[in-house]
């Protein structure tokens, strides 16, 4: 559950980055720099391997950490996966779903994402939910469409009730790790859109959802994307693995929080 005074969210996903050693640097980092947020929520995704390293890092302060992918299955012979039981073991409260990386590169389907999406709910982990449209959809103007079906996986199989206290993170994928991030105005439509769609079915539940933006976001952008009516945060992929950038863009969604 996010506590009602948390107004933003930012997110780390480290991806396939980080050893021991890096790890402990940054997270010191964070840890020192980062105390004294009061609207925002840092959480810092890592691979699965360094989960203990988070817990024991992170388990006295603010931040909370996760992983970046779970298995649908809650247990059996499926190896080489990571159950969401797995994961509450090492006090993870959050994991990212469906990231596109993930999604092209191992063909996941939405169905899966959305099994997913759920087992994470039913073990108290919060999802993140990635959605978001290619290049050519967006070009081809139907970026609302492929985003609309990317949700109806969901909504379809367990109704919009379940998005109550979970987050959906809109990451146009020509915009991940490219430099080049949707402007205020793309962002705006795509987060009203979403916020709309899931009102129409669930005003509840669209209120208590987090909408964060991702895609090359850095210091820069940051403010003039926090700022923006139902940009609940960002998910950061680069700029997450370099301290002074990654608590830049959390002092800046604080200032869009105040
Ligand atoms: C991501 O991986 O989710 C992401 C947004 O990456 P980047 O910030 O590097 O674009």
């Amino acid at each position: 559950m996010i506590p009602k005074t948390i107004k933003k969210l930012v997110v780390a996903n480290w991806k396939m980055h980080g050893n021991l050693k890096q790890n402990a640097a940054l997270l010191n980092d964070f840890v020192a720099t980062l105390a004294n947020l009061k609207h925002t929520q840092v959480v810092v995704c890592a691979p699965y391997p360094y989960l203990a390293q988070l817990q024991s890092a992170l388990q006295h302060s603010d931040i909370a950490w996760g992983a970046q992918n779970l298995a649908k299955n809650e247990i059996g012979p499926y190896t080489g996966e990571v159950s969401a039981g797995m994961l509450r073991d090492f006090g993870a409260t959050y994991v990212i779903v469906g990231h596109s990386e993930r999604a092209t590169a191992y063909c996941e389907s939405d169905e899966n994402i959305a099994q997913k999406f759920m087992v994470a709910k039913k073990h108290g982990i919060t999802p993140i939910l990635c959605v978001g449209e290619t290049l050519i959809e967006r070009e081809a103007g139907v970026m609302e469409m492929v985003v609309s079906k990317q949700l109806d996986a969901i909504i379809n199989a367990y109704g919009a009730a379940v998005f109550a206290n979970t987050v959906i993170s809109y990451e146009p994928i020509w915009a991940i790790g490219t430099g080049l991030a949707a402007t205020p105005e793309q962002a705006k439509s795509m987060h009203r859109f979403i916020r709309n769609k899931i009102a129409a079915l669930n005003s509840e539940a669209a209120n208590q959802l987090k909408i964060l933006y991702g895609g090359s976001v850095n210091p820069q952008n940051a403010l003039q994307l926090c700022i923006v009516e139902n940009i609940d945060g960002g998910l950061i992929g680069r700029c997450s693995l370099n301290a002074q950038d990654f608590e830049s863009i959390c002092y800046a969604a604080e200032k869009a929080a105040a």
